[in-house]
């Protein structure tokens, strides 16, 4: 079994009822458990300001599907919740679900980098990421309490 940690983000639509579907369906994957869940932050937009606030979670999952095969899996629960991709990056969308980290593992392919490389700079991420996760030490980027300490998390409410 691999610990792995998964970033939800949603700012359109019913962006709760995405990310209370998305959690669902990733506690239903094969091999899988889920063995954390933070809490739902409401955020500002990051990258691309003119756009909705963000709700933002993380999960712990407990699984034996490797790496690109949990990408597959995140994809398709994006799809299932209307996620329509137009080449644009951090524009709006139903749902987001990124790769975080994968315990033992670095990842450097086409479709796939671990750890996510802007998981140090983002707020949104790091607070929901220390509710299930505060020791955890990314490699190459520190533990997730000292990164948290370094960004402004202004701006940045608990939802649920
Ligand atoms: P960001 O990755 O900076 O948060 P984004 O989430 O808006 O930006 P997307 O358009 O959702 O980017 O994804 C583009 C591609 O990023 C995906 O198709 C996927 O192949 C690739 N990707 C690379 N590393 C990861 C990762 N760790 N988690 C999820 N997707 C990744
Ligand atoms: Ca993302
Ligand atoms: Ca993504």
């Amino acid at each position: 079994m691999m610990r792995a940690y998964v970033a939800l983000g949603s700012n359109l639509g019913d962006s709760n009822q995405h990310l209370l579907e998305a959690i669902e369906a990733l506690a239903a994957l094969p091999d899988t458990e889920m063995v954390g869940r933070s809490h739902i932050y409401r955020t500002p937009p990051w990258g691309k300001l003119d756009q909705p606030d963000f709700l933002n979670a993380v999960v712990a999952l407990e699984t034996l599907l490797e790496p690109h095969d949990l990408l597959d899996a995140l994809l398709n629960i994006e799809r299932t919740a209307g996620r329509e991709r137009n080449g644009e990056r951090w524009g709006p969308r139903t749902l987001d679900l990124d790769l975080l980290h994968v315990a033992g593992k670095t990842v450097n392919s086409a479709r796939l980098t671990l750890p996510h490389p802007h998981l140090a700079e983002r707020a949104f991420v790091l607070l929901p990421l220390h509710d299930v996760a505060p020791e955890l030490d990314i490699p190459g980027q520190g533990r997730v309490a000292e990164l948290l300490r370094a960004v402004d998390t202004q701006g940045c409410t608990l939802f649920a």
